[in-house]
Order: structure tokens, then sequence, then C-alpha cells
């Protein structure tokens, strides 16, 4: 079944609207292919609209297939206003986690007497279960990114700051197909390893430093997510102690991850054993991951007060971390399809070992 009628299906019967407006420019892009970044979607039992200006108006005809071109001539409210009026629509569904209270109002003002029903996450769950042809474009976002990761091994050596180790990394990433980075590359070292989501700063790395790289590439939209830490030089024992205890709690949580289990109990594999091993509450502050595909952060996500199962299809990633303040931290990170018969790891780089470089 198509997107359009699988969100017929699922949405405009049980919210009993006459129609569906569509704001959030993942889900536009979802259900009707365009990927420009202004216009909205409206979606009715009969009609599939795409109101955009005037700039969009060649790419809607390259790229929409499913939906009919209104073209926006002033503002998009008053146009969206005015094609809920042409078609008699009584109610009207918005997305109320994406649309402002300003552009709200805006609307309520232009369609007074018409019902307007706030919906969820209901169009974003849409997404939730991966289609064959995003998990192949996940599974290229990936490929490009180990292969930008050797790439940038090289680039690793004392004195040399984490800002041009990120930036070495966003140009290989570009280098072998990414159309860009999924989100602002970290790269974080020695004590500031430690910061889970750090920004690369101006630090150099010195010798027997960790090493904490997390990125991915962003391809045709869809974002890949993959962390390695290393170390610059030779390892310490407990550097090694670490980077063994957060990799034995990633391959549990790889072993035990299966659809049907929901956030909360895929958390726990990892979070438990490392609990078990010392390193529970803030050593591990995180979750173990979270869904990715249009946009880098995803429902549902693996993580202690995530109450929804993992359907089959989802795109996550499984990223145990231990941080010790003042002594620095570790994470690896590998991005897997969860399939019915068991889990498609999309992630190639090297981890069984901590990498001295
Ligand atoms: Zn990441
Ligand atoms: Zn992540």
């Amino acid at each position: 079944m198509d997107r359009l009628a699988r969100l017929r299906e699922s949405l405009m019967s049980r919210a009993d609207v006459d129609a569906i407006l569509v704001t959030n420019p993942q889900n536009r892009r979802y259900l009707s292919g365009f990927t420009g970044s202004a216009g909205v979607l409206l979606i009715s039992r009969e009609l599939a609209l795409i109101i955009t200006d005037f700039r969009y108006w060649e790419q809607v005809a390259a790229e929409v297939t499913d939906f009919t071109l209104v073209k926006q001539s002033a503002d998009i409210w008053e146009s969206i206003a005015g094609v809920v009026r042409e078609h008699g629509w009584q109610s009207l569904a918005f997305e109320a986690f994406d649309l402002t209270v300003y552009h709200y109002h805006q609307l309520e003002s232009l369609l007074q007497g018409i019902r307007m029903v706030p919906l969820n996450d209901e169009l974003n769950r849409l997404r939730w279960s991966k289609e064959p042809e995003e998990v192949e474009l996940l599974r290229i976002a990936a490929d490009i990114t180990d292969r930008a990761w050797e790439q940038t091994l090289k680039a690793i050596k004392p004195g040399v700051r984490e800002r041009d180790v990120a930036l070495e990394f966003d140009y290989q990433l570009r280098l072998n197909g990414a159309d860009g980075s999924s989100f602002t590359t970290i790269v974080i070292s020695g004590v500031r390893s430690s910061l889970p989501h750090g920004a690369a700063s101006e630090k150099a790395i010195q010798p027997g430093e960790l090493v904490l790289i997390d990125g991915g590439a962003l391809y045709k939209g869809y974002h890949a997510d993959m962390t390695r830490t290393v170390v610059l030089g030779r390892a310490d024992a407990e550097q090694k102690r670490i980077y063994h205890l957060v990799l034995r709690a990633q391959q549990l949580a790889l072993e035990g991850l299966h659809a049907g289990m929901t956030g909360r109990e895929a958390d726990a594999i990892a979070r438990n054993f490392l609990a078990g091993e010392g390193y529970g509450g803030d050593f591990f502050g995180h979750g173990l991951g979270h869904s990715v595909g249009l946009e880098i952060h995803e429902s549902p996500r693996l993580s202690k007060s995530e109450p929804e199962v993992i359907p089959v299809g989802a795109a996550v990633t499984v990223e145990p971390g231990v941080y010790i303040p003042g002594w620095g931290g570790v994470r690896i990170e590998d991005l897997v399809i969860v399939q019915s018969d068991g889990l498609l790891n999309l992630t190639h780089s090297p981890k069984m070992e901590l990498l001295e470089i």
C-alpha cells in the first residue's frame, strides 16, 4: 500500500476529519516526495493537494506524482483557508507538534466555523517502519560514513585540533557521496570525551588520549549515525577495560534487541549490564539509542522512558557509553535495521578492539 493510502486508512477514519493539513517538512517529503523547503499538503479522502510558492512549481512537477499542485498566490495561510472553503470541508486536522501557536491562531481566524483537530504523532508513526527503499538509502548513508571514517583516522595525529578532525570527517563524507552531515560532527578528546554531546573544540589532541567521534552521512534525506572511540598512541589498561565494557554492553543489546519489545526493555539490556559492572546512573546518562530516518532523532527511542514497541522495519542506533568526569568517555554506536528474523547491522567500521592510532 502506498504512503498516502496508509495515511488515509490509518488516520482519516479514526480522526473523523474532512482533511489533514501537513506542515512538518519530513512528513511532507515522506508523503509527497517533494524535497523543497516550503509548502504544505492538504489531504482529504478524495484529494491530495500540495500548496507551495513560485520557487518550487517546477520542482513539484519533477518530484511529485500523487499530489495536485495548488499555486500559492500570496500568503500560504490564506491559500490554505481558500482551499478548505472551496471544498466545503468542515473539519481540518493539523500537526500540533509542528504548527506554531502563532500560525495556529492565524489559521483559526481565517477558518472560523471550521473545526480544528490537533494530531499528535500519528503522521510520524507512518515512518516508524522503514520501507525497503528507505533501508537502501540508510545502507548507502552508513556505507559512506564507514568510508569517511577510514579516511578520517589518518588525520588524527598529535597536536591536531578536534575541530580539524571534525572538518576532515565532514569533508570525507561529502567526498564519498554524502549530501552533507547528518548533524554537527562531534569530536571530543581526552577528559573532554566525558561530555557525551560536546562540540569539537580548538583543543589539540595529545598522545594517550581517548578520541570520540560521532557523525554520519546525510544521503537523499536519510541520516546515518555512528560513533567510534579510539586512542591516539598506546592505550592504557583502564582505557581498554572501559572500552570492552561498553563493547560488551553493545553486543548484549544487539543480541537481545528484537521487534515487539519496548524501547525501555531494549535500553535495560545495556543499562543493567553496565550497572552491574559499577557504571549505572550518570556513568551512562543517555538512552541506548534512537530511531533514524528523515530525521536524525526519531521515535521510538531506546530509552528507559520509552513505553512504545519497536516495530519490524525500525531503523535504530545502539549506542551505549560510559562517561567518567575528569577521566573521559567511551561510546560505540552502530545503526541497525530491526527485521523479523534478526538485526541487519548497517555499520561496518571496526570496533572489536580499542584502536590505537
Ligand atoms: Zn551518534
Ligand atoms: Zn545517535
